[in-house]
This record gives structure tokens, C-alpha cells and sequence, in this order.
């Protein structure tokens, strides 16, 4: 169903109030929207940009519907909210990502059957729910990773196995009713393609962005990502068919592997702002969160062309280990911004806040965050 365009002025809600949902809100309140956030930490990221918070955990419907009362619309920055949570302020305000979009996604093994049954391409895998099935499933699919369906991030959740035995051991360890079993895949190159679509089937693809991760977490993310132009059309058509097929209104990133064949594979989704995209304020004329908000309120989506190239480096907590780093280090490279997320806690493998960089090339601005970085760490 077509919405009616919301215009500044109105209020948006937010179901999570962590950095993704901070930088929405920021976005939102420039334009001149109100701001209500639901998040379980009291002193979330997005607290001091909201106009109102409300603290309460995901599973409480009716915090959730008392988020969604006075909203024009409402939308996400974490798919992991129990159903009865999203289906509350469904039936207040409009939810976008929509009810059964977000259910998809949420869990992994739900989301890649889903892909599979609708033809998208995917390393081989097994869905499991007992130790004996996800060591016959490595030693079907061979050097393998077993990730549980629900809960996992920034790598937590996966183990990496060589041996039915390991693997075995791998969903004991794990604890997950329902697991994953993937094969380990000869990654050339990472990409993501983020798309913004509205409730009429308006939507634009953002070029491509070349994504480096270690042990699981993204390092650092740079556009233009110089994959060339046939590879860079598959996979914003990629992107496309996903986004339309699941029906998103909003955001919907979706993260592929380029195996050294030059196989384009679907690793997952994210119906939401995604941490590959966070120099999308540097390189395009419009940032995703600023794209998140035009497209919830059904207004016209802004331009992806890439105006600059543009790097980010990511943050994390074991930065913190001897304390606050010294900023003025990053800052002192040319073209380079520091943004932090106001959390009060580091802890190791934490997401604290990143460094964006623009330059003439990618390479360059890639080079500025990763020698901010360095400056840091030193
Ligand atoms: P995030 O929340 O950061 O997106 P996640 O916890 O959902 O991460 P995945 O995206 O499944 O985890 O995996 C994280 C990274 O691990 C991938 O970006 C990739 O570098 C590597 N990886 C994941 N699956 C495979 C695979 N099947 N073969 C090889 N490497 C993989
Ligand atoms: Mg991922």
C-alpha cells in the first residue's frame, strides 16, 4: 500500500537506539522530525539525540505500542525483535521495514532458505537443530562455519569447523536451537549493496561498497569498490530482486561474496542501516540515514551517485584498553572525521565509533583511515 508522504515536522519512531539508530536520528532531527526511541539501555547511543525514550526490553509489546502512538511512521535498526514487538506497532503506525520483511530476515536459517527458495544465488548449506545432523553436514559441505540462526553479530555465534567431529562439538559449544552449517567459501573480494525503497516500489541501489573483515568483524569499508562494471550490475541487480521479492520499505543492505571464479554469492541481509555504508555521508549526496528517513516517509529518494571517494575504519573497543585514544592523532590526517557514539562502557570487540575519510581515489581514502588508525593504536 502507497503511503502518503510524511513531511518534517511529523514524528518518527525507532526500535533500537544504538549507533545505527543515533545516526538515523540525527538525520531525522536536521530534517526537522521528532524523534521517539524504544531501546532496553536507559542511556542508549540515540538518548541524548531523541526527543523522548522510552527503556524497555524487545519483548515488551506494549512499550513498543507505546512507542508507535503519536508516530507518522516507524522503523528499525536491529532485526532481532520478537514478532508479537513488531506486529504491537504495526498495528499503530506504519512499520518499515514491514512485519514478515523483518521476520524473514531475523533468523538465519529462515532467511537463507527463503533466498534459496526464491532462486538467489548461495554458498552451500544445511540447516541443523542436533549435533549428529551438523557433523553429517560437515562432512557432507567439507571445511565448514557453524553459525546459530538467532542472536549472532559481529561474528559472535560462528565457529569455524574442519571435521564432522568439530562440528559436532561446534553446535554443543554453541547452544542454539537451530544452527547453520555453511561451507567455507574462497572469498576473493567482499562487497555489500545497500538499497533504499519506498512503499510505492521506488528504489535506487548504491554503488557498491568493498567491505574487509577480521576474525568475523568489519575492519574497514571503501567506495567506489573497483569490482568493474559487469560484476558491479549483477550485483545491484542482485540487490534489487532481493529488496523487491521481501517487499522492504526502507533500507535493505545485502552483504556478497565474490569467489576467486568470480561466482557472486549472497552472504546475508540487513533490513536496516549497515556499518559498510558509513561513509555513505562522505562519498554520496546523501548518507543512508538520511536515505532511511526519505524513504519511510515516502519522500523522493535522494541521489547514491559517488561524488568522492570515501573509506571507514572502524572503532572498537579494545582501543579503549589504556584508555580514552588520543583523537587529535586521526584528526590530524588530512581529509579524515572522527564519530564516536557516546557509549560510556568499552569493551573488547565493541563498536565505539569510526573514522571516515574521503580522497581522490579509493585507495587514498582508504590509506587516511587506515593511517588515522594506525595513530590511534600506536
Ligand atoms: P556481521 O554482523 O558483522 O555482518 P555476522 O556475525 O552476521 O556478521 P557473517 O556475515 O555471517 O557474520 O560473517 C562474518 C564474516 O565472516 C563474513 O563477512 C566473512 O568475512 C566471513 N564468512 C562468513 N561466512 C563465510 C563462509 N561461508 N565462508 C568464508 N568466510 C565466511
Ligand atoms: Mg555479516
Amino acid at each position: 500500500m502507497t503511503q502518503m508522504p510524511v513531511p518534517p515536522g511529523a514524528t518518527l519512531g525507532f526500535l533500537g537506539g544504538g549507533q545505527l539508530g543515533r545516526m538515523t536520528a540525527m538525520a531525522a532531527r536536521t530534517m526537522g522530525y521528532d524523534v521517539r526511541v524504544l531501546d532496553p539501555e536507559a542511556d542508549c547511543p540515540a538518548r541524548p539525540v531523541a526527543n523522548h525514550t522510552i527503556t524497555a526490553a524487545w519483548s515488551d509489546a506494549a512499550a513498543a505500542a507505546e512507542l508507535a502512538q503519536g508516530c507518522a511512521a516507524v522503523t528499525l535498526e536491529i532485526e532481532q525483535i520478537p514478532r508479537p514487538s513488531l506486529e504491537a506497532v504495526a498495528a499503530i503506525a506504519p512499520l518499515h521495514p514491514g512485519v514478515d520483511a523483518v521476520y524473514i530476515v531475523q533468523e538465519r536459517a529462515r532467511q537463507k532458505e527463503w533466498l534459496a527458495a526464491n532462486g538467489f544465488p548461495l554458498g552451500a548449506f544445511r540447516t541443523v537443530k542436533h549435533s549428529t545432523t551438523t557433523a553429517d553436514a560437515v562432512a557432507a559441505l567439507g571445511p565448514s562455519i557453524v553459525k546459530s540462526a538467532m542472536g549472532g553479530y559481529d561474528g559472535r555465534g560462528q565457529v569455524r569447523v574442519k571435521t564432522p567431529d568439530e562440528g559436532r562439538a561446534a553446535f554443543e559449544t554453541l547452544r542454539a536451537p537451530v544452527c547453520v552449517v555453511e561451507a567455507f567459501l574462497d572469498i576473493a573480494t567482499e562487497i555489500s549493496v545497500l538499497v533504499a525503497r519506498r512503499s510505492d516500489g521506488v528504489a535506487v541501489a548504491y554503488p557498491s561498497s568493498r567491505n574487509h573483515h577480521t576474525d568475523g568483524v568489519l575492519t574497514w569499508a571503501v567506495t567506489p569498490s573497483g569490482v568493474g562494471a559487469d560484476m558491479e550490475a549483477k550485483a545491484q541487480a542482485l540487490a534489487l530482486g532481493i529488496a523487491e521479492k521481501l517487499g522492504i520499505v526502507g533500507l535493505l543492505a545485502t552483504e556478497m561474496f565474490i569467489l576467486r571464479d568470480g561466482t557472486l554469492l549472497v552472504n546475508e541481509l540487513a533490513p536496516r542501516p549497515h556499518n559498510t555504508y558509513h561513509h555513505s555521508e562522505r562519498a554520496h549526496p546523501t548518507s543512508q540515514f538520511e536515505q532511511l528517513v526519505r524513504a519511510i516517509c515516502q519522500l523522493p529518494l535522494g541521489s547514491v551517485e559517488v561524488v568522492r571517494p570515501g573509506a571507514i575504519h572502524n572503532l572498537l573497543g579494545d582501543l579503549w584498553t589504556g584508555g580514552e585514544p588520543d583523537f587529535t592523532k586521526a584528526l590530524a590526517v588530512p581529509g579524515v572525521r572522527v564519530h564516536l557514539y557516546g557509549k560510556k562502557h568499552a569493551r573488547p570487540g565493541r563498536k565505539m565509533g569510526h573514522l571516515s575519510a574521503d580522497g581522490a581515489t579509493p585507495d587514498e581514502a582508504l590509506r587516511r583511515v587506515q593511517q588515522a588508525y594506525a595513530a590511534l593504536a600506536d
